[in-house]
């Protein structure tokens, strides 16, 4: 997939691990995500499916993708169910995401 920053330039992103983008867990949602992985320790400790367990919590990771523009500094935010959002920076400075 690549993204066309409101600058013209083009983001990629084709592979896992990309510098320039980030998983984004709303506060609400972040101390329900690791009380998942810790219900999930738990039942794999008693036995339960490794697999299984680690399926449903890819699943339900409520993460939304961020990216970050490498000419301008813009972050696009993915935000369903429309395309993207982008926020500019005040000023262009080093990168946030590295
Ligand atoms: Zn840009």
């Amino acid at each position: 997939m690549k993204l066309r920053c409101p600058c013209g330039a083009m983001i990629p992103d084709v592979t896992d691990a990309v510098p320039h983008k980030a998983h984004v867990i709303a506060d609400k949602r972040w101390w329900r995500f690791w009380d998942d992985i810790d219900a999930a320790l738990e039942a794999a400790a008693q036995g339960a499916d490794p697999v299984q367990l680690s399926m449903q919590l890819r699943q339900g990771v409520a993460a939304r993708f961020l990216w970050e523009c490498r000419v301008c500094g813009r972050m696009l935010f993915d935000d369903p169910p429309e395309a993207v959002r982008s926020y500019q920076p005040e000023k262009v400075g080093p990168r946030v995401l590295k």
